[in-house]
């Protein structure tokens, strides 16, 4: 059988890419079977993809709201039924678990269900007898002509969508529904690592009735998205990936006048104090760091031990992680999958290494782990006592190596925190809610948890993090996400 080739998706129709251009092979990262090839487009076809968009946003724009989403209604019914299928491709062409699979699917289906709130969401605001005009009364009695003034929420057009490798489905969900929803027209760049399960979701809003136009996907690298970011008819950018392309996007679509928003890399830390339940911190912090492999932007990859937590904390987790069985997504029984590619795994591979030289423990070597001798795996690996310079505590590493810093205070803990140059999220393991409140208060990160290991993204709250992690002003989902995609527009209204 052929090698199946990622086709766009322009004006409601699969588009092949028949150009002679580059192109990346796809893999299974647990087996190394060819999953498919992805074109490296032309800025021509990002082009055409905008020309669509732009075609359709005027007719769009004015389809009243309720309608809009009753389209959100029906495609949400239509990825429920092929949940299953699109699971699928996500574990062969990412490598996640089943689970992990549909999981990420299931938190997309969130924002859909979110974004059919728009007839609410979008809602403006109204403030009658503002002010009482007298220039033009026609009698002294009348005493004045009142002034009305509203503010209304209108799309802003053509938006993008740039979207990472790591959760192919669910992310362009925190873009393109809610974007859709508000009156805009959406042109999405999937990551060009694992485009198939992103090619699946979209190709599905064929059957909800969206007009031709109105989603649209073309495959590329930098020079796709270079081109998508400063085009003139785009009027606004969504970007999620690591904080170097995050921060070029900003710079360069923030300078071509576009709005911008770009939620970027991360190095979280958990810090677990001595009175800490100690099942539910070690469990936190398993899942934390090694759910997904530790390809999240929310993975806890570094823990902070205050005090003798260290001493019950380091051996539960090495207890608990031997036992994680590592292989292909697919399998029964499997909770760690492998990493994305060989670069993937190499790039883990080299932490190791430099935590080793560094001079922090090897509590548990994710090398020597029991998995599959072929594919992209690394098993879950730990290091003890590393310390805040240390490349392994400093960098984000997105795999599954996690480095314990023992420190002797909450204050020391908090300042190993904020020494981070990211702030996507932070959590913290206490019985003391004096604690937690100091946490709270302290630590400089866009997302905080307490007694929980992954402070995860929900559809209704706005989610991103600070510092390196985010540029930009308005957060992805919640609130935040209708203020995006859409401008205000104030009417002062006087009758005579
Ligand atoms: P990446 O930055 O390599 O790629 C992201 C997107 O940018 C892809 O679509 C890619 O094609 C495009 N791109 C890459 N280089 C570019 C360039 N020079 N110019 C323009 N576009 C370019 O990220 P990735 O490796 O796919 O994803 C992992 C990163 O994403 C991690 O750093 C992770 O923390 C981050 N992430 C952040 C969040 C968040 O919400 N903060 C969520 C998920 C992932």
């Amino acid at each position: 059988m052929a090698t199946p080739r990622a086709e766009h998706h322009i004006a409601g129709q699969a588009v092949p890419d028949t150009a002679s251009g580059a192109t990346i092979e796809i893999s299974n990262p647990a087996t190394g079977a060819p999953v498919g090839v992805v074109p490296m487009s032309s800025v021509e076809m990002a082009d055409r993809a905008v020309a669509a968009a732009s075609d359709a946003v005027e007719g769009w724009g004015s389809t009243p709201v309720g309608d809009r989403v009753q389209c959100l209604f029906r495609y949400k019914q239509i990825l429920e039924a092929n949940i299953n299928d699109i699971a699928d491709i996500v574990v062969e062409e990412h490598g996640k678990t089943k689970a992990e699979a549909i999981g990420s699917l299931r938190r997309g289906i969130d924002c859909i269900e979110f974004a059919t709130s728009a007839p609410v969401l979008m809602m403006g605001r109204t403030l009658p007898q503002i002010a009482v005009s007298t220039s033009f009364c026609r009698t002294e009695d009348e005493g004045g002509v009142g002034i009305d003034s509203q503010v209304d929420r209108v799309p802003l057009g053509v938006c993008v969508g740039i979207t990472p490798f790591n959760f192919p489905v669910m992310v362009p969900m925190w873009m393109w529904p809610i974007s859709v929803a508000c009156g805009n027209t959406f042109v999405l760049k999937p990551s060009e690592r694992d485009p198939f399960s992103t090619m699946a979701e979209i190709e599905l809003t064929k059957d909800a009735g969206f007009p031709p136009g109105v989603i649209n996907m073309v495959h590329g690298g930098p020079d796709v998205s270079n081109r998508l970011i400063t085009h003139p008819d785009v009027s606004a950018v969504s970007f999620v990936g690591s904080t170097t392309v995050g921060e070029h996007i900003y710079k360069t679509a923030t300078a071509a006048g576009k709005r911008v928003q770009c939620m970027c890399g991360a190095k979280n830390h958990s810090i677990i104090m001595p009175d800490a339940n100690k099942d539910a911190a070690i469990d936190g912090v398993l899942g934390s760091a090694f759910g997904n492999t530790g390809q999240r932007c929310l993975a806890g990859s570094v823990v902070v031990c205050v005090g003798d937590a260290g001493d019950w904390l380091v051996p539960g987790l090495v207890e608990r992680a031997k036992n994680i069985k590592v292989g292909p997504g697919g399998e029964s029984g499997v909770s760690m999958g492998p990493l994305v590619n060989a670069d993937a795994r190499d790039r883990s591979l080299r932490y190791i290494d430099e935590g080793v030289e560094a001079g922090a423990t090897l509590a548990l070597d994710g090398r020597a782990c029991q998995m599959p001798s072929e594919g992209c795996f690394v098993g879950p690996t730990i290091f003890d006592h590393a310390t805040a310079d240390m490349s392994i505590v400093r960098e984000e590493i997105f795999g599954p190596v996690l480095s314990i810093v023992r420190v002797k205070t909450l204050d020391d803990a908090i300042e190993t925190v904020n020494r981070s140059e990211y702030g996507n999220m932070s959590v913290i393991f206490t019985d003391s809610g004096h604690t937690a409140r100091r946490f709270q208060r302290t630590v400089q990160a866009g997302m905080l948890g307490v007694n929980v290991g992954v402070p995860a993204p929900m559809a209704a709250f706005p989610f991103a993090g600070w510092k390196k992690s985010f540029y930009g002003d308005l957060h992805a989902n919640g609130e935040d996400s209708v203020r995006f995609y859409t401008k205000s527009r104030v009417l002062v209204t006087r009758w005579l």
